[in-house]
């Protein structure tokens, strides 16, 4: 076994508690004491990985540099930490059983029969100390998604309890997040619900070393003696996690309550420098101190969900207070948007944001809206789907070509102007299939890409199977609609831009994916400071 040192953090009680920022907040504040550290997640359903998922069911897809498709708090890892995640970061049951599957036909078990134990555990152990094998951190942070008690999850669970056994107690520990409700009719917080779930994780063979608890008021000194007493953990490794205004305000009160001096002192490592959270605070003091304020318009057709834009919202939040800007977004739903209520609709926005996303729902009002932002200069970023319809409205309501269309929304289309990529037409299956990750990009001169880049070549990350018909590049390009940015090994149109505008850029790629509170990304940033112009 390595030395890195290894920590688990389950949930109680409900589900949504907020273990990623929880994780995220402690690992900024091991971080910001100069200790190496990295998270994962492990998630307990059968999907491969999220992929496949519809963002209503667990909110938006996270990509990694790798290509990985991920839960969407290895977002929050990236914004907070500030570092690149990976394939290894993030695991689910459908991968551990494919692999273990995969196994089993080459023979691998000889002639043994498979089972979850030891098989099944094994495979998420090996998965489990991966990261930690590579020799780059002192301490990994493994999230396990889902619920303590959940059918699903119990295989991680028993893994959690044999991987604390195989390292020893000084070298990993658990953190439990559960809820403290309050009950209004009796102005109570109550600690049962929580009780209840440390004894389930301890029908498992699990005692949580530390409780953080997620509470809408303060706890007091008594119930946190009570807490502590029945849920078999020192006082002081109770810790309290009140509602804030901002997930960004995490880590400092999870610092204030001491949970990087608990956590530590149970591993028994010592901080390698005094917390240094600088730039953090100058973030957090920007962001809440704006001088100006702007309206966004974010057009997509999950508008209902905000997990399923959460890069995106992130983003303008890092962008925003790099402007000094509060940045407020107006969700319109993609769907409801027309030629009668367009004008009604963003009249008082200051940018137009249209969203990635897949198939046919929605799409006229897309273009419908991108129409309205190019004719009435109004700042527009569009990305992924937002880029490709932007290419579709230029080529109808500009160049005359009044079938254009993307073959994802009508496959005999006359003038397919965005058509599957070359790569994608002989793939039936859909999951991990798409154009993923990282591929460079370089850029055009005297744009806003590269102004606001202030580089030739960059590189982004991919999710899709489209892209624009590089057999119209002179039907629809022309002095006023550029490329701003291509592949250099492909030749794939990376981004585009109007010229006649004060800013108007569509990106094939996701910037989305790459912003992150330390660095916030540049096309967002000149987005902002384009939209706060504007007004
Ligand atoms: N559906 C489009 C494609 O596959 C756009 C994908 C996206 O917006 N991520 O190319």
């Amino acid at each position: 076994m390595s030395k890195t040192k290894y920590i688990f953090v389950t949930g109680g009680v409900t589900s949504s508690l907020g273990k990623g920022i929880i994780a995220a907040s402690l690992a900024k504040l091991l971080q910001a004491q100069d200790i190496k550290v990295t998270i994962q997640k492990f998630d307990p359903y059968i999907n491969v990985d999220p992929g496949t998922l519809n963002p209503y069911e667990h909110g938006e897809c996270f990509v990694t540099n790798d290509g990985a498709e991920t839960d969407l708090d290895l977002g929050h890892y990236e914004r907070f930490l500030n570092v690149n995640t990976s394939q290894a970061n993030n695991v689910t049951t459908g991968r551990v059983y494919q692999s273990v599957i995969e196994k089993e036909r080459k023979g691998e078990f000889l002639g043994k029969t498979v089972q979850v134990i030891p098989h099944i555990t094994n495979e998420i152990k090996e998965r489990m100390c991966l990261l930690g094998e590579s020799g780059n951190y002192d301490i990994v942070i493994t999230e396990i998604g889902g619920t303590v008690g959940d059918i699903e999850s119990l295989p991680y669970i028993e893994s959690v309890r044999q991987m604390i056994w195989d390292l020893g107690r000084e070298n990993a520990l658990v953190i439990h997040l559960t809820l403290i409700p309050f009950l209004a009719a009796t102005g109570e917080l109550k600690t049962k619900p929580t009780q209840h779930s440390v004894k389930t994780l301890m029908e498992s063979g699990i005692s949580a070393d530390i409780i953080v608890c997620r509470t809408e008021h303060e706890l007091t000194e008594d119930l946190r003696e009570k807490l502590a007493l029945f849920c078999n953990v020192k006082r002081e490794a109770v810790i309290q996690s009140i509602d804030v205004d901002t997930i960004y305000d995490v880590p400092l009160k999870m610092s204030e309550e001491g949970l990087n001096r608990v956590v530590l002192e149970k591993l028994n490592l010592k901080p390698k420098q005094a917390l240094n959270l600088d730039n953090w605070n100058v973030f957090l003091t920007r962001f809440k101190n704006p001088k100006y304020k702007i309206k966004i318009g974010l057009v997509g057709k999950y508008v209902e969900l905000q997990d399923s834009y959460k890069s995106i919202l992130e983003s303008l939040i890092h962008a925003g207070a790099e402007n000094e800007t509060e940045v407020q977004v107006i969700s319109l739903h993609s769907e409801h948007l027309n030629n009668e209520n367009v004008q009604e609709s963003l009249k008082f926005i200051n940018g137009l944001i249209v969203a990635p996303g897949f198939g046919e729902r929605g799409i006229e009002g897309k273009i419908t809206a991108i129409k309205y932002a190019r004719e009435n200069k109004i700042p527009f970023f569009g990305i992924c789907l937002g880029m490709q319809m932007a290419v579709i409205e230029y080529a109808r309501n500009q160049v005359g070509l009044f079938d254009a269309n993307s073959t994802e929304m009508s496959p005999n289309c006359k003038i397919p102007v965005i058509d599957l990529m070359e790569s994608q037409k002989k793939i039936i299956k859909k999951g991990g299939t798409m154009r993923l990750g990282a591929w460079d990009c370089d850029l055009t001169e005297n744009t806003h890409a590269a102004e606001a880049y202030s580089m030739k070549s960059i590189s982004e990350r991919h999710r899709h199977r489209y892209e624009f018909n590089n057999d119209y590049l002179d039907k629809i390009f022309d002095e006023n609609f550029i490329v701003a940015g291509t592949n250099p090994d492909t030749g794939l149109v990376e981004i585009i831009e109007y010229k006649n505008h004060p800013w108007f850029v569509g990106v094939q790629f996701h910037p989305e994916y790459k912003s992150t509170v330390s660095t916030p990304h540049p096309l967002f940033k000149s987005f902002v400071k384009a939209s706060l112009a504007k007004k």
